[in-house]
């Protein structure tokens, strides 16, 4: 069968990592960026990104190791194209877990074989509360984030599928039935009858 490629978007605060987690990760490989961000308390290097400073982010872009990348709320966040291949050799499906313009430059690069998932929050306010419970920002960081999830909204309809995340077990219910109906494309399946 085809693997599937499945590019997540969604303003920060939206439940984009706590959705992933439902995925087994025996059957799904998640592509680790790297970032210029500095960890979060439980953050691990290797599993939720590789955290590296500008200097060699910029060596990196140098010698064109990404396949996209973007600077946004003040850090460099890129997907290395050796991400890609591991994901190919382990025979997993891929996932992304990227902001809005990196989401439309990975559909471009990998066509019809990825999907696009928008994970929104019922509302800014929720949005908000989310934030200040997770505990991860600054007062200055967490208005930059909030700022710019208007924008990252306003992406929302033009991806294939909207989950909006009020009941956490009901949207990785969403996610999953996804995944499972893509997997029934006949295109996916590869069977000629
Ligand atoms: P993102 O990865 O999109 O930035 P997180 O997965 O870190 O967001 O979620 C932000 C915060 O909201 C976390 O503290 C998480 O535990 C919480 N959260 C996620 N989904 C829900 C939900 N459906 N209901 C309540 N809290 C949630
Ligand atoms: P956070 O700092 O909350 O982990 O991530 C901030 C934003 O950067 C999120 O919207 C996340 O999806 C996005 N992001 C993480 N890695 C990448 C990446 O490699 N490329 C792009 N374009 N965005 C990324």
């Amino acid at each position: 069968m085809e693997k599937i490629i499945i590019i997540l978007s969604g303003p920060s605060g939206a439940g984009k990592s706590t959705l992933l987690k439902a995925l087994p990760s025996e059957e799904f490989y998640f592509s680790v960026s790297y970032t210029t961000r500095k960890p979060r308390e439980g953050e691990r290097e290797g599993k939720d990104y590789y955290f590296i400073d500008r200097e060699k982010f910029i060596d990196m872009l140098k010698r064109d190791e990404f396949l996209e990348w973007i600077e946004v709320h003040g850090n460099f966040y890129g997907t290395a194209k050796s991400e890609i291949e591991k994901a190919f050799t382990l025979g997993k499906h891929l996932v992304f877990d990227v902001e809005v313009i990196g989401a439309s430059n990975l559909k471009r690069y990998f066509g019809p074989k990825a999907i696009t998932i928008f994970i929104a929050p019922p509302s800014i306010e929720v949005l908000e509360r989310r934030l200040r419970n997770r505990g991860t920002e600054s007062e200055e960081k967490l208005r930059e984030r909030l700022q710019r999830a208007h924008f990252e909204l306003s992406f929302a309809p033009f991806y294939d599928y909207l989950i909006i995340n009020e009941d956490l077990s009901i949207a990785k219910e969403q996610l999953l039935s996804i995944i499972k109906a893509e997997q029934c494309r006949p295109w996916r399946l590869k069977k000629v009858f």
